[in-house]
């Protein structure tokens, strides 16, 4: 028999967080505040986070411990899947060695709970009593939903108004977990009284939902917000992925050519690719490591690097990053989790220095790419997961015309069993390419007054 998945005992879970922070050539610069635009430190986040994750987002430790708690958790899912794509490389008769690894085996069908699980421990070690979010589609509500559960927190959901009336099995799966769940605007907040008292109908938006959590954990001592991608710690959290895909690469004798992720804000590349990016900046080790993100919201490919804000309403701490500015309104594909303006600050550093790679891809390729991948190999991907293999097959048949049987390993972060209404819109051509103009990406960019750098 062929050897196609290749599994870890629950024993081989790793022990420690991998912080890229410790060998970058280049540091992160450093946040700016919103108002004074002088540098920040740590103790400015303090109403919204606790003191730990605070001390991680700042950390230059190569190695952080994973607490034996949070481990204990991760059994549930952990050690996740790798399998070797017998099938998709027979579909596309390439001579490449293709692995993925299997996120969507998380209770919540993504590789979110790796950080919601680690935010819901520290919270719960601080004292806090709640965590408060926002979420568009859902997966990063329904994760922390799942964690704030485990250790008796309570959790407060601000979801987009029109994915609440739209996609309400992912708000059951949080009050499943025990989760209080508003449609955002709400009239919980100062924020969302405002906008509701100007158009009671607004269907809302994710930088509506973000101002109204943040509200909430900014005016309560009992209460801290949680962020599901973008910021440091939550990069760091979701190295688990790589460290474990080491591990599993090894046992497959095998080391990868190329590592490839779709991109959102930047947590599940950055939880394959760091630990493969070690090697190359510690061992000499010359791993490809690619970037996946929408054409129609190409911050990485297309985007300036450059200081922005991380909100739409421009209360967060400025970032330096790759942003189409925060203004930027994404067209209504089916990307769900891809569609932010901004990319996380150490992703972007390490772009900036030529460390990774990026690349887009049409609405259209990256659907008959995930049916593909679904026909071929079973497991129906997430609408982001396919962004990341339409770039591997396009790697795929690279290496078949250059006669290459290179090993390309993909981060297969979640699987789409919630988003059969983006196939169902697919299969019935409702779904089109979108071309977005070099002249929207300008003029996005020059509402922005921030500094660039
Ligand atoms: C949230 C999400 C993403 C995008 O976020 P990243 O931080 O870039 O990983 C991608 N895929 C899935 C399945 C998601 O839930």
């Amino acid at each position: 028999m062929q050897q196609r998945k290749i599994t870890l005992s629950e024993s081989e879970i790793p022990d420690k967080w991998y912080n890229i922070v410790a060998d970058m050539p280049n540091k992160p610069l450093p946040p700016l505040h919103p108002g004074t635009r002088e540098p920040i430190g740590p103790d400015a986040l303090a109403p919204l986070f606790p003191e730990e994750l605070i001390k991680q987002e700042v950390s230059t430790e190569r190695w952080i411990d994973i607490p034996d708690e949070v481990r204990n958790i991760y059994s549930l899912w952990r050690p996740t899947p790798m399998y070797r794509a017998h099938g998709l490389e027979k579909a596309l008769d390439t001579p490449a060695r293709i692995y993925y690894k299997y996120e969507g085996v998380s209770p919540s069908g993504s590789h979110k709970p790796n950080t919601a699980v680690a935010q819901a421990y520290y919270n719960k070690q601080a004292g806090v009593k709640r965590i408060t979010t926002e979420t568009g589609a859902g997966q990063w509500g329904s994760a922390l939903s799942f964690a704030c559960q485990h250790f008796n927190l309570e959790c407060e959901v601000y979801m987009v108004r029109l994915s609440y009336e739209h996609k309400p099995y992912r708000k059951v799966m949080m009050n499943t977990w025990g989760a209080k769940v508003y449609p955002s605007p709400s009239d919980r907040t100062e924020a969302g009284r405002k906008v509701l008292a100007k158009d009671p109908n607004t269907t809302g938006s994710l930088g509506i939902a973000i101002s109204e959590a943040v509200e909430r954990a900014a005016t309560d001592p009992d209460t801290k917000y949680a962020l599901g991608s973008v910021l440091n710690h939550v990069l760091l959290h979701q190295t688990i992925i790589g460290q474990e895909s080491l591990l599993q690469m090894e046992k497959a004798g095998e080391l990868p050519d190329v590592v490839i992720a779709p991109f959102g804000g930047g947590s599940n590349f950055a939880g394959i690719a760091f630990p493969f990016l070690r090697l190359n900046m510690t061992e000499g080790k010359k791993i490809r490591c690619v970037a996946s993100e929408p054409a129609s919201c190409p911050k990485l490919t297309r985007g300036q690097f450059r200081y922005d804000f991380g909100d739409t309403v421009g209360m967060t701490p400025l970032l330096p990053m790759y942003t189409l500015g925060h203004n930027f309104v994404p067209a209504p594909i089916h990307a769900g989790g891809l569609r932010y303006h901004g990319a996380g600050v150490v992703v972007s550093q390490l772009l900036k220095d030529n460390l990774i790679e990026a690349v887009s891809h049409d609405n259209l390729e990256v659907f008959q790419a995930g049916i593909t991948f679904a026909r071929a190999e079973g497991i129906i991907p997430a609408p982001e997961a396919t962004h990341g293999i339409a770039t591997a097959i396009n790697e795929a048949e690279r290496c078949k015309r250059e006669g290459k049987s290179e090993v390309i390993l993909i981060n297969l972060c979640g699987h789409g069993n919630f988003d059969m209404k983006a196939y169902e819109d697919y299969f019935a051509g409702k779904i089109q390419s979108h071309e977005l103009t070099s002249a929207e990406i300008e003029a996005s960019l020059a509402e922005l007054d921030t500094p660039t750098v």
